[in-house]
């Protein structure tokens, strides 16, 4: 027997249902804050990953040499596949560039719920802005990309790159030693975090007000911390004008101030930011995102650049731990031809129908009325028509309502009208 590999899955009908469902009301909300869809391969050249977050990314990629030599790499990710697109063909296009994507991505991670080595992302890429207008409307468009699709209880954790920078530099911390600093932060693993704080020299008072700052979401706290640094004081002040827009034109309220939310200091700088789903439990976390730099890295014109991903199987996950009840897969029409001379005009009935944009199957297994009823309830059918042969020389058939269980004959001619009423 064959089994999907690891970390893999297939989707049934069914399930994709649910997938089609998201990605059609999230391309629909993309497209309502006016963005255009991209499309990447799913292999890339290596270098593409190693470049912006060094060698040691390989082992958790699917990087491999194909018969020509090329060292490739399945894509872990979308924001570099699109910026080196951006580079490579769009740099001349009026900005702001709005691009959004769906892709599956790729990562050797150790599988378990939540947490796939093939997974799908829904993200999004902005180009050329920089305004505090346009940052409010990255975060709103995350949030509302979530709630479309029926999610209830969302929250945004908002952080800050170049704040937290200020407060390194002001503890003297070096590159070195926030290497080792950083996944401690963004993990909140505070009591490791404040023994790494000793080692790296800084003292247990201060140590524990930046564990206190990391936490907290009161602006007063973190601005009384970073008094004596005008950039992190600047970029504070312009933090809250984006929330400010945020709550007072966009009325989105479910976030909080979270300086421990750092996504690796690397390409990331200023605003960053999580959205999680408390539903989930331990991979809650839907949406990860945040403004970078990676356009002069790829041999670009460097502009500002930001953008999110949002994990879609997550999503699905969070949707159904919450109770939300899909569309269900449907078939609007079934038609059972009573016997073999029926087979014909059923299927011109059929195709009349499809040809109007119903869904519409017929019964291919020659199993009688009784058969092919049981089967259209299983496929939610709302409408069976029957073809038999004394209702047709009247150029009638029968419409059996699957919902109420009545039925009525029908004009062929007069079906489509029919079906279109109700
Ligand atoms: P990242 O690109 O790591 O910021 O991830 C963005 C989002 O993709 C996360 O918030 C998750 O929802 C989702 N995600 C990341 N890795 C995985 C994975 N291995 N399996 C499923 N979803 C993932």
């Amino acid at each position: 027997m064959f089994q999907v590999p690891r970390g893999t899955r297939d989707f049934t009908p069914e399930e994709m249902e649910k997938r089609r469902y998201i990605e059609q009301n999230m391309a629909a909300t993309f497209t309502s804050f006016g963005y255009g869809e991209i499309q990447t391969p799913t292999f890339e050249n290596l270098e593409l990953f190693t470049a912006k977050s060094g060698e040691s990314i390989v082992n958790e990629l699917y990087a491999f040499t194909d018969k020509g030599g090329r060292e490739l790499a399945l894509r872990p990710e979308l924001t570099a596949p699109v910026i080196r697109c951006y580079v490579e063909r769009l740099q001349m296009e009026p900005k702001p560039l709005k691009l959004f994507y769906f892709g599956n991505c790729y990562r050797y991670d150790r599988p378990q719920k939540g947490r796939y080595r093939e997974f799908q992302q829904a993200g999004c890429e902005v180009i050329g802005v920089e305004t505090s207008e346009a940052a409010a409307e990255l975060l709103a468009l995350a949030f509302t990309l979530l709630k479309n699709v029926g999610l209830k209880n969302v929250r945004i954790n908002i952080g800050n790159l170049t704040i937290i920078s200020a407060i390194f530099k002001r503890l003297n911390l070096l590159k070195d030693d926030q290497k080792i600093l950083l996944p401690l932060i963004d993990k909140s693993q505070f009591d490791d975090l404040k023994v790494s704080l000793r080692d790296c020299g800084v003292s247990g008072k201060d140590a524990e007000t930046f564990i206190r700052v990391l936490q907290t979401s009161e602006v007063n706290e973190i601005r009384s911390f970073i008094a004596d640094d005008p950039d992190a004081v600047k970029e504070l002040a312009a933090m809250e004008t984006i929330l400010g827009l945020l709550k007072n034109a966009f009325h989105v309220t479910e976030y909080g101030i979270k300086l421990s939310i750092v996504r690796g200091l690397d390409y990331y700088k200023g605003l960053v930011f999580e959205i999680d789903a408390p539903v989930l439990g331990a991979e809650k976390q839907l949406c990860g995102g945040g403004s970078y730099e990676l356009v002069s890295l790829f041999g670009g014109t460097e502009v500002p650049t930001s953008g999110f991903a949002i994990g879609f199987d997550r999503t699905i996950l969070a949707l159904e731990a919450e109770g939300f009840i899909f569309p269900p897969l449907k078939l609007d029409v079934y038609i059972i031809p009573v016997n073999q001379d029926m087979i014909c005009t059923s299927i011109e009935i059929a195709q009349q129908l499809r040809s109007q944009g119903f869904s519409v199957d017929f019964d291919q297994l020659r199993r009688g009325i009784g058969k092919s009823l049981k089967y259209a309830d299983s496929k939610h059918v709302e409408k069976v028509i029957i073809v038999g042969p004394k209702e047709l020389e009247k150029k009638t058939v029968t419409l059996r309502d699957m919902k109420i269980g009545n039925q009525e004959i029908v004009s062929i001619t007069e079906i489509c009208a029919k079906l279109k009423k109700t």
